[in-house]
């Protein structure tokens, strides 16, 4: 299919929820992929911090062929075993004792809004419901995960919200403690808000939430859906602070393209769920957790990736900061932690993210006016000079 026959048929037959690029992508390797017209384009947008072990990663491909070929999928009405090896892999590699797998992040999200409440109740009676959550954050799209999301034009239309949501300032955590009250059940953060711009909090942000949750017997939820999975060169963000969460909510990159979602506890709270409590039909699959599987263990394996991921962070925030001096008429802040990295210009950033597309560069443009990068984490150097050297020329175009 041509592109301009897509674009008839994408107009004709899908719902218009996305503002997509005039390109389909029809084949990917490593950090390559390709046009459908056969246009070679380095891929800084990665499914959106999924594809973290880059497009048609060999360990991936095997583990689903092989799972493909034996089982796709059963119930959870019994026991899955590559779902078993996942739920291992993800409890002996952090914080938490316990795995529930859904097939998406928003789904982790609601999981995560259930268990708190459900916790906190058994605990401390019905009434204690409340979410305090961050402005700018963002969860998800399904009614409960789009309550917490922190951003009114998201509710726009879809309103009335669920009850029960306060948003605060992100990266205040004197605001959270006052906005805490008896009702409070859990507090719900993203280390690094992602979607609005690669936001970092200021240092101990997180340890001082941590210690005002504790003290006030309320959940600490961290939303890792995009800061997990290796992405800041840790397999889990909250391993630079310090400090644990009670929940945690994890999808993009944990099956490396695979839809799958996750949300990890540790044994106390995850007891407050009992059998029929929540569930998923496809959740935990056979051919999805595989990929989960080959995921993890090539992030593990070694700690080669994570480290090439801290490794090429750092010259790609080094290479993102020289290009905002150069052009420093139209950048505001380099932000970044891994290979999540932010540009934020002072105008709208789609002009620049169309003349990255000319030139063979794919990057995205985040709350209008920030450039986000989050390529795969086995992009190499000259892949990242290369990428600089084209947004640097596509910057220089908007002058
Ligand atoms: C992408 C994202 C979500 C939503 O995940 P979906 O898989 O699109 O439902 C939730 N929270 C954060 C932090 C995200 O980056």
């Amino acid at each position: 299919m041509d592109i301009k026959r897509a674009l008839e048929d994408s107009e004709h037959y899908l719902m218009q929820t996305y503002g997509r690029m005039p390109v389909m992508l029809i084949k990917g390797r490593g950090i390559k992929v390709w046009g459908s017209d056969g246009t070679e384009y380095l891929d800084f947008v990665g499914g959106v911090a999924t594809n973290v072990l880059g497009h048609c990663y060999p360990k991936v491909v095997v583990a689903l062929q092989k799972q493909a070929q034996r089982l796709i999928h059963v119930s959870n009405w019994y026991h899955i075993e590559p779902q078993l090896k996942l739920a291992k892999l993800l409890v002996q590699n952090s914080f938490a004792d316990k795995v529930f797998f859904c097939n998406s992040g928003t789904e982790a999200v609601e999981g995560a809004i259930k268990l708190a409440r459900k916790y906190a109740t058994g605990l401390k009676g019905g009434k204690c419901t409340g979410i305090i959550t961050a402005l700018n954050s963002f969860h998800g799209r399904t009614m409960g995960a789009l309550s917490a999301t922190g951003q009114e034009k998201l509710r726009k239309g879809f309103e009335p919200a669920l009850p029960g949501f306060i948003h605060v300032p992100f990266g205040d955590a004197k605001a959270i403690e006052e906005a805490i009250t008896p009702d409070t059940c859990a507090v719900l953060l993203e280390p690094i808000q992602g979607e609005s711009g690669v936001r970092i909090p200021p240092p101990g942000y997180l340890r001082e939430v941590r210690r005002i949750c504790s003290d006030a017997g309320v959940l600490l939820i961290l939303d890792e859906i995009q800061t997990g999975m290796g992405r800041t060169g840790k397999l889990f963000a909250y391993e630079h602070t310090g400090i644990t969460p009670d929940i945690m909510t994890l999808a993009k990159g944990l099956g490396a393209g695979m839809p799958i979602g996750a949300m990890l506890a540790t044994d106390k709270v995850a007891s407050a769920f009992s059998p029929g409590d929540h569930g998923s039909t496809f959740g935990g699959n056979p051919l999805a957790t595989a990929a989960g599987v080959a995921t993890m263990e090539s992030l593990l394996e070694g700690g080669f990736i994570l480290d090439q991921c801290r490794r090429m962070g750092a010259h790609l925030l080094k290479r993102m900061e020289e290009i905002a001096k150069k052009h420093s008429d139209i950048t505001v802040e380099t932000r970044g932690s891994g290979l999540l990295v932010g540009l934020e210009l002072n105008r709208e950033c789609a002009p620049v993210i169309s003349a990255c597309l000319e030139r063979g560069l794919l990057v995205n443009c985040a709350a209008g006016k920030v450039i986000r990068l989050m390529p795969p984490l086995i992009v190499q150097e000259e892949d990242i000079d290369k990428a600089m050297d084209i947004l640097d020329e596509a910057l220089s175009r908007l002058n």
